[in-house]
């Protein structure tokens, strides 16, 4: 089976090691650049099958490289952003980006999604049909708001920046208030890979929502632990 060879554009050294090193783990060719225009030169000569582009680079942005390789090319692009501001416009600009990342990032979580990506881009391109997804509903329970086609979930009108994880998992838990979800329903629900997760994986993201939800209310903890079991929603909210 051939090896799909992935460019990763990055301008942070030790970030790029770290990824080139996981990707070739993994069993995928690398090549990197430093820069939007060395990516884009690699990009035309050696036209890889997936693109990992970070959004912050000293001379182009990553939009500006990916709306360029978008000209004549379907790649899937998977975007590392850092935390503030650059997600939104990730989800928000629709520059057919496939995914993205925040920094920091597990290597592990990144290639697993870098295969879910290529096997679903697989799946699109051998079916015939061209039906989008129905659009999705806004959600609201109390303070809470989540819009699915945004990926935002909102406390009072402030985006939490989720991550896709933690979004997914919001979304699970806000469409079915007070039913006990255990590690294994929320990964088989919200993971590309369940397979690849592991348990902990779900408690780590459970973690980080929290987080970001006491960071706008140190009080607001609408999800419960069910201790051995899982997690839930509270209905009460
Ligand atoms: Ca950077």
């Amino acid at each position: 089976m051939n090896r799909t060879l992935v460019l990763l554009i990055e301008d942070e050294p030790a970030i790029a090691e770290t990824v080139v090193y996981a990707l070739e783990s993994a069993g995928f060719d690398a090549i990197h650049a430093g820069t939007g225009r060395e990516g884009l030169d690699l990009f035309r000569s050696r036209a890889p099958g997936f693109v990992i582009l970070d959004v912050g680079l000293p001379d182009l942005t990553g939009f500006e490289v990916c709306r360029e390789m978008r000209r004549d090319s379907e790649v899937p692009v998977l975007f590392l952003t850092a935390r503030d501001g650059e997600i939104d416009r990730v989800v928000g600009l629709e520059l057919g980006a496939d995914d993205y990342v925040v920094k920091p990032f597990s290597p592990r979580e990144l290639t697993a999604r870098i295969g879910a990506i290529l096997r679903r881009s697989r799946r699109t391109e051998s079916s015939l049909t061209g039906n989008s997804p129905e659009s999705e509903k806004v959600v609201t329970r109390g303070r809470l708001e989540l819009l699915p086609e945004r990926y935002q979930a909102r406390i009072d009108g402030i985006d939490l920046g989720l991550s896709r994880y933690e979004f997914g998992m919001l979304k699970v838990f806000m469409n079915h208030p007070g039913r006990v979800y255990t590690r294994d329903q929320l990964m088989d629900q919200v993971w590309d890979e369940p397979e690849a997760a592991l348990d902990r994986t779900v408690d780590a993201h459970i973690k980080t929502l929290r987080k970001k939800m006491h960071a706008v209310d140190s009080a607001f903890d609408p999800v419960k632990t069910h201790r051995g079991i899982g997690y839930s929603f509270d209905p009460e909210l």
